[in-house]
């Protein structure tokens, strides 16, 4: 039986089709839920702390206020069911605050924030590919000395290998797409801030890798609806493994995708 497509995704999503089909379909087309994790979350209230410092006039971005942000970020997510989800004890809960201040003082370290000019933050922008609706989120996104685009993202993972740089710079090259389709100016720059080491990889898109780009999400696109037209979503064992929610439901793990099926009501 087909299953339906997916009308809109982040570039992430696509991309994550790549690493495992059967995880794609679990997250994406049947929709399972999947629990916070303590990292993204924490990441989650890096990036809010970050943007709360980047509203300030910028000869006051000092790491004072950045730390002042950060605690207006916890309490806006001690409520927020992501954070709750984690359950995390008063001990855990120390040391999640703790780690987050760590990134968010190494963020010092990549730049100066009173020398950036922001004109977009959490900016949500979307483009078609195809019958795709392509979503994302820039973090930050500035203008440089000489007027050209800048697109900031913030990671607070490991930075990744020398053989995996360039798949991630696909993540941010994703970014520049979605700047050129709806603002109608390709980025002069896109940088990822590694938080956690720190590291800032940086990549100037051109003509050629965003029209690469295009090209291989529409071909990835194109195996997603072939996947959907004949249900042939396989599994992919890897090292993601160790991070996967669905294991449960997966035939790798003697699981049964079936049982995910009867969960959300598709089977
Ligand atoms: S456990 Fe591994 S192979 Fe199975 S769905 Fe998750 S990522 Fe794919």
């Amino acid at each position: 039986m087909a299953l339906p497509l997916p009308t809109s995704l982040s570039p992430s999503k696509v991309a994550s089709f790549k690493d495992c089909a059967l995880a794609f379909r679990f997250s994406n087309i049947d929709r399972l839920p999947e629990p916070p994790s303590p990292a993204a979350t924490k990441g989650s209230l890096v990036h809010r702390a970050l943007e709360l410092l980047f509203c300030e006039p910028a000869p006051t971005r000092t790491l004072a206020t950045a730390l002042a942000c950060l605690d207006q970020a916890r309490a806006e997510f001690a409520t927020d069911a992501e954070f709750v989800g984690l359950g995390l004890d008063a001990e855990a809960a120390a040391q999640f605050a703790a780690d987050a201040e760590v990134l968010v003082r190494r963020y010092f370290t990549l730049e100066d924030p009173t020398t950036v000019h922001p004109i977009g933050l959490e900016l949500r922008l979307e483009a078609q590919v195809g019958s795709l609706t392509l979503r994302g989120i820039i973090d930050r996104l500035e203008l440089d000395a000489e007027g050209g685009l800048v697109v900031t993202d913030y990671k607070s993972g490991k930075v990744p290998g020398v053989m995996h740089e360039q798949s991630r710079l696909g993540g941010v090259h994703f970014y520049a797409f979605l700047c050129e389709r709806v603002l109608g100016v390709r980025p002069a720059r896109i940088q990822l801030l590694y938080l956690s080491e720190p590291v800032a990889i940086i990549a100037e898109p051109s003509a050629q890798s965003i029209r690469g780009l295009e090209q291989r999400t529409s071909a990835i696109w194109k195996a997603v609806e072939r996947a959907c037209a004949n249900d042939d979503f396989r599994p992919r064992p890897s090292p993601l493994c160790n991070w996967c929610s669905f294991q449960d439901y997966c035939p790798s793990f003697g699981g049964d995708p079936a049982r995910a099926r009867e969960l959300v009501g598709t089977g």
